[in-house]
């Protein structure tokens, strides 16, 4: 057997997932993911470590940026082929490559204004790392399979794509190569999302394999029980209506934001909540939102069966689409309490920030926080009780209620990457703990290697390890 991979990215760490399978005829890239821990952002500018021409393949498990935000500087560079992932992915994936350029050129404009100011240079090249034209580029590339459909990639080489449970159209890949006879399949977990989670199907099963690359984000960690998100929003809801204010809700435009509507939808249906206007206040979210609706075939029984009822989350009365930024001044005005769920999730940018100005000093409106808040960012200060907040460049007194429901996770924990790994009927020849920071992925090794006794490894930036 003649198979090499090369882990180029989300090795020891979360972000930047590529990997790089080679043949003896056939070069795969799987994921093409942007850096986003601060640390690692100096990797985005480096030349890849393989000639991009000479790829054969993408392949791209889900539309994350850190799975996909790196696509448009491979096509720059001379990549040529195809861009293989579900419908859902291609259609996510080029809303966000978009979003994701066009920040790239407005922080260079900034980063060079700013440099000119202070006449000083910055570490990177005062250049966008791609441009909106380098995104549209990569778009055309994008080549849609379906879940189950095998696909021929080189002499030998199939792939298939099973879901993922983690977001829309997000995948596994199962890679076949086969030589002389011989057989070897490798999975890519990608992201492994959750069993019973709303609007999506669980993660896909897989009964033998050779070798599996896993990821572990929360390897080291157990969630605690999404039982709860509808009582805590309820009661979040009703007291806040009852106090006369507004509930702000700053949240990502993938996933997260789809879920928020899915649980208002279920308290309506189930009269726990007054009739309120709940605003999704985010141009990329509708854009994403719209995506959903195109893709009912991606549902899980639950979600279909309201669609089929004509009880979507995607349209309850009472929910407002907000487009443009007139539209979403306006909101300001409204008399009673509304729901407002805008970007950015940690309220580093976007429309969200307008929305805390009007609200975070008011005693009666809630801030609640959906999603992870990283460290150094303006949605950490909040839900670290920080009692003054500069946003725009204004100091503003934190008076507004502060509230975080936790069982959002649209990621795998420690338990459920152990139900997902225990579907295989025979112990694979090797399992490489990828996509979670050093100490996560160290400790869900050790804690699968011990629990099953296979050959667990995990890799750190830039290994090779030859597959037999
Ligand atoms: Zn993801």
């Amino acid at each position: 057997m003649q198979i090499k991979l090369s882990f180029l990215g989300a090795a020891q760490n979360v972000t930047g997932s590529r990997y790089l399978l080679e043949t003896d005829n056939t070069k795969i890239l799987v994921d093409c993911g942007l850096y986003q821990e601060r640390k690692f952002t100096s990797r985005n500018w480096d030349p890849f470590p393989v000639q991009p021409r000479n790829l054969d393949a993408v392949l791209l498990t889900h539309a994350h940026l850190d799975h996909c935000g790196l696509l448009p500087k491979l096509v720059r560079e001379g990549f040529r082929g195809k861009i293989y992932c579900t419908d859902a992915t291609s259609e996510i994936a080029k809303i966000i490559l978009l979003d994701s350029a066009h920040l790239q050129e407005e922080d260079a404009k900034f980063k060079k204004r700013r440099h000119e100011r202070e006449r000083r240079r910055g570490p990177f090249p005062q250049i966008p790392l791609y441009t909106v034209d380098d995104a549209k580029a990569a778009i055309p590339l994008f080549s849609p399979v379906k879940y189950g459909e095998a696909i021929q990639i080189g002499d030998g080489v199939k792939a298939i794509f099973r879901d993922a449970g983690h977001v829309l159209g997000s995948s596994m890949i199962r890679v076949e190569v086969s030589q002389e006879g011989e057989t070897r399949t490798i999975v890519f977990s990608g992201d492994v999302g959750r069993w019973d989670r709303p609007i999506l199907r669980d993660p896909a099963a897989f009964s033998e394999v050779d070798y599996i690359l896993v990821e572990s984000t929360y390897g080291d960690r157990v969630h605690e029980a999404v039982a709860d998100i509808n009582d805590n929003l309820a009661e979040i809801i009703n007291s806040t209506h009852k106090a006369g204010g507004n509930i702000v809700v700053p949240s990502f435009a993938l996933e997260r934001s789809q879920e928020v509507l899915y649980y208002m939808n279920q308290l309506l249906i189930e009269n726990r909540i007054p009739h309120l206007i709940v605003f999704l206040d985010s141009p990329m979210a509708i854009r994403i939102t719209e995506v959903f609706k195109r893709h009912p075939e991606l549902f899980d029984e639950e979600m279909s069966e309201l669609v089929r009822e004509k009880r979507s989350p995607f349209g309850f009365p009472g929910l407002m689409m907000t487009q443009t930024s007139d539209e979403s001044k306006a909101i300001n005005h409204i008399v009673g309490t509304a729901m407002i769920i805008a970007g950015s999730g940690m309220c580093t940018g976007g429309r969200v920030k307008h929305h805390l100005i009007t609200n975070i000093s008011r005693r009666e409106s809630t801030i609640l926080f959906v999603g992870y808040q990283a460290m150094g960012t303006l949605g950490r200060q909040i839900v670290d009780g920080d009692k003054k907040v500069r946003i725009l460049g204004q100091h503003y007194p934190v008076r507004a209620r502060i509230e975080q429901i936790h069982g959002f996770s649209s990621h795998a924990d420690r338990n459920e990457l152990v139900k997902w790994l225990s579907s295989l009927k025979t112990s694979p020849r090797r399992v490489f703990v990828v996509h979670g920071e050093s100490e996560s992925a160290l400790q869900f090794g050790k804690f699968l290697g011990g629990k099953t006794g296979w050959n667990v490894s995990v890799p750190e930036y830039g290994t090779e390890v030859l597959l037999e």
